[in-house]
Parts: C-alpha cells; sequence; structure tokens
C-alpha cells in the first residue's frame, strides 16, 4: 500500500491505557517520568486516565472504560490522527471481557504506524527516545489510494 506522511509535532499526544493488573505498574512507571510526560497531552482509557490524572496532577482526557468501549474510542481517535503514541501495558495473563476490543486497538495502532509500547522496558525505550523532544514524519497509509483501488468492485 501506498503511504501519506504527516508530522508528528513535538508536544506528542499520547493516549495510556492499562489492564486491572497492570495499573500498578503503569501508574508507577508514570510517576518516574512525570517530567517527560507532562510537556506532552495525555489521553487514557476511563479508569486508567483517571487514576492518572490523580497521580500525575495534569488533565488527561478521559475515554470511556475499556470494557465500555474506551479502547475502541482510542482506536477510532488513531484512525482519525489524532494520537500519537500509545502506551498499553495489556495483561497477558487474564483473559478480557472486551479481547476483541483489544485485538482492535492494536491492529490500528500498527496500521497507522503509532509507536506502541506493551510493557515498561519498550515503554521506558520510547520515552527516553530523543525523537519524544523532536518532530518526526511518520508514515500512515494512503487512504484515498486504498479506495481507489476498490472502485473496479
Ligand atoms: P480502564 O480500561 O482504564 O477503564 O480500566 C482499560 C482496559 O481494560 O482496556
Amino acid at each position: 500500500m501506498a503511504h501519506n506522511s504527516h508530522t508528528i509535532h513535538q508536544r506528542k499526544r499520547i493516549a495510556l491505557v492499562a489492564h486491572d493488573n497492570k495499573k500498578a505498574d503503569l501508574l508507577d512507571w508514570a510517576r518516574f517520568n512525570r517530567g517527560t510526560l507532562t510537556r506532552h497531552s495525555l489521553y487514557g482509557t476511563g479508569t486508567t486516565g483517571s487514576l492518572l490524572e490523580n497521580e500525575l496532577d495534569v488533565p488527561v482526557t478521559q475515554y470511556k472504560s475499556g470494557p465500555l468501549g474506551g479502547d475502541q474510542q482510542i482506536g477510532a481517535a488513531i484512525s482519525g490522527g489524532e494520537i500519537d503514541l500509545l502506551i498499553f501495558f495489556w495483561d497477558p495473563l487474564e483473559p478480557q471481557p472486551h479481547d476483541p476490543d483489544i485485538k482492535a486497538l492494536l491492529r490500528l495502532a500498527v496500521l497507522y504506524n503509532i509507536p506502541t509500547a506493551s510493557n515498561r522496558a519498550t515503554a521506558d525505550f520510547i520515552i527516553s527516545s530523543h525523537l519524544m523532544q523532536e518532530e518526526y514524519e511518520n508514515t500512515t497509509p494512503d487512504l484515498e489510494r486504498y479506495r481507489n483501488s476498490k472502485r473496479n468492485y
């Protein structure tokens, strides 16, 4: 598929999500990285977002809770070009009622070339990248070309 490019600005729009068994880990990581995180715009699923807002004492835009559609809302925001990074500490040991939504979110993150951390070490590497302080030209799928390629049906 052909690609478009778009600029990820210095101030990133970061979505943060953690499953229940991973919330303490994400909060601890966010506390440690508060200085960097608060230079960006933060978004989260309902419970994760409100815990982060309390922990960091900065506004966090909150979607619905994950099992109530929050993961799908973040996926829609990614497809709308409204999210630049995804920090998603998902639980590999517990089944989740909204498993299809989680899969859909992770799929869209790959499709739209969104840097994604599924665990703490990856989140450390992302947040300590010099690209966090810089603009970055990202590539996203060329949806016009994709649509045109379907016109023959
Ligand atoms: P929550 O949702 O932040 O509302 O708990 C996270 C999830 O389960 O995807």
